[in-house]
C-alpha cells in the first residue's frame, strides 16, 4: 500500500470523512469505524509511514508526546477504568492498513477484552540467547 492509495493519507488529508477528536500538524486522531469499545481512538501522524520503525525518532518523539493527552480525554470521555495504547505492525501482527497508528482502547474492569494472553516460561538459559542476538541487531 504506497501513500497513494493510503485510506489514513485519505482520512490525515480530508479526502476521507473520520470522526475527528483531535488534529494538528503532526496528527491526526479520529474514532475506529469497528471499534473494540466506546471511544476506541485511532491517531495516525500525517506523515505516511509502514511501521513504527520506519518512523524517524524524532517524528515518534512527537506523536508520543500527544497520545498521553488524547489518551486521557478518549478514557475521561467514557469513564473508563483503563486503556491500551497498542499499535500493530505488520501482518502477522495484526496490521490491516498499512499506515503506521496508534489505538487508544479504554477499557473496563472485567471487560474480557484481550483475555487470551499465551504467556510461557523460557528454557534455561534461552532468554540471555535471545538478548544477545537482539542487541547484535540494534
Ligand atoms: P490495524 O488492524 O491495522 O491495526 O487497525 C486498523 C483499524 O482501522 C481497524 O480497527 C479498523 O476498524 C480501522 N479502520 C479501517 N478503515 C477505517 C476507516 O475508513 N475509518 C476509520 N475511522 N477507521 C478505519
Ligand atoms: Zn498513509
Amino acid at each position: 500500500m504506497s501513500a497513494d492509495d493510503c485510506i489514513f493519507c485519505k482520512i490525515a488529508g480530508g479526502e476521507i470523512p473520520a470522526v475527528r477528536i483531535y488534529e494538528d500538524q503532526v496528527v491526526v486522531a479520529f474514532l475506529d469505524t469497528g471499534p473494540v469499545s466506546d471511544g476506541h481512538t485511532l491517531v495516525i501522524p500525517r506523515q505516511h509511514f509502514k511501521k513504527f520503525h520506519d518512523c524517524p525518532a524524532d517524528l515518534l518523539a512527537q506523536i508520543g508526546s500527544r497520545l498521553g493527552k488524547i489518551a486521557k480525554a478518549v478514557s475521561a470521555a467514557v469513564s473508563s477504568d483503563g486503556y491500551n495504547v497498542l499499535c500493530n505492525n505488520g501482518r502477522a501482527a495484526g496490521q490491516i492498513v498499512e499506515h503506521m497508528h496508534f489505538h487508544i482502547i479504554p477499557r473496563m474492569a472485567g471487560d474480557g477484552v484481550f483475555d487470551r494472553w499465551p504467556s510461557y516460561s523460557y528454557e534455561k538459559g534461552k532468554a540471555e540467547q535471545l538478548a544477545a542476538k537482539i542487541r547484535e541487531n540494534l
